[in-house]
């Protein structure tokens, strides 16, 4: 990528699966990275050392996006070490699956806090950075399930269709000031976060797909770095399916 300037981008949950993949994809196309997690330091270490021997000069901040003062403490640190945050990618993501009967109220909000206020938090933030340089792309990650629906996650589903609720009101808001905001759908991707699921769903989810496999991290990565070159700088506002189809 031919940047006129080094871009410093942040990314939630950028310690494993998809995030990390993202972290990796922006390093190649020569960001700084500052690499989010909620609790595990050794993943986190990896990754920034993946990401290091890419060329990249990496800050790792622990903080749980839900809670506002640590997005805060993220952004302020991001700013204090690079001066400016040109990308955020608001990645951080958990699932509580349960059907609603079995399901309680504190798995609902726990899945609405991370996913959904913890977004919102970090678009807070960048928003105010990124409006004061006139010049942003930020890419939240949203899912199929907030699109098509899944049995077994209200929560989540909930979560995600908010997600590009807010992608679509921020894009409007941010639009004249040089930011772009879009939401990318991953549908089943295989890491931590679908390695519990069953060999029997599993090949039922493969039978739906109609590419007929589950997706890598690096096939939701490599259009994140899309999103958050110049290259993009006309799309704003879109929801982006990488899922092998699924929903169509
Ligand atoms: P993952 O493998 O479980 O990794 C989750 C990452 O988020 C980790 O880096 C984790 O850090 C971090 N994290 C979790 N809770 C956090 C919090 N409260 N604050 C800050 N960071 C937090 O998940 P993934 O599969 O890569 O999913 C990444 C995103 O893609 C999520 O938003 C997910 O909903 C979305 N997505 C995934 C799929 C899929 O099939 N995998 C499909 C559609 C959408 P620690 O390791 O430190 O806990």
């Amino acid at each position: 990528m031919e940047e006129k300037f080094k871009k410093t981008a942040v990314v939630t949950g950028g310690s494993r699966g998809i995030g990390r993949a993202i972290c990796l994809e922006l390093a190649k196309e020569g960001a700084n990275l500052v690499i989010n997690y909620a609790g595990n330091l050794q993943a986190a270490e990896e990754a920034k050392k993946s990401c290091e021997e890419l060329g990249a000069e990496v800050l790792l901040v622990q903080g749980d996006v839900s809670s506002f003062d640590d997005c805060k403490a993220l952004f302020d640190a991001a700013a204090e070490r690079f001066g400016r945050v040109d990308i955020l990618v608001n990645n951080a993501g958990i699932t509580r699956d349960n059907l609603i009967l079995r399901m309680s109220g504190e798995d609902f909000d726990k899945v609405i806090d991370v996913n959904l206020k913890g977004t919102w938090n970090c678009l807070k933030l960048a928003s105010k950075i990124m409006v004061k340089q006139r010049y942003g792309r930020i890419v939240n990650i949203t899912s199929v399930v907030g699109v098509i629906g899944n049995a077994g996650q209200t929560n989540y589903a909930a979560s995600k269709a908010g997600v590009i609720g807010m992608t679509k009101s921020l894009a409007r808001e941010l639009a004249s000031r040089g930011i772009t905001v879009n939401a990318v759908a991953p549908g089943y991707i295989a890491t931590d976060m679908t390695a519990g699921l069953s060999d029997e769903i599993r090949e039922t989810v493969k039978n739906a797909i109609p590419l007929q496999r589950l997706g890598d991290a690096g096939d939701v990565a490599a259009l994140v770095a899309f999103l958050a070159s110049d290259k993009a700088g006309y799309i704003t506002g879109q929801v982006i399916h990488v899922d092998g189809g699924l929903a169509m």
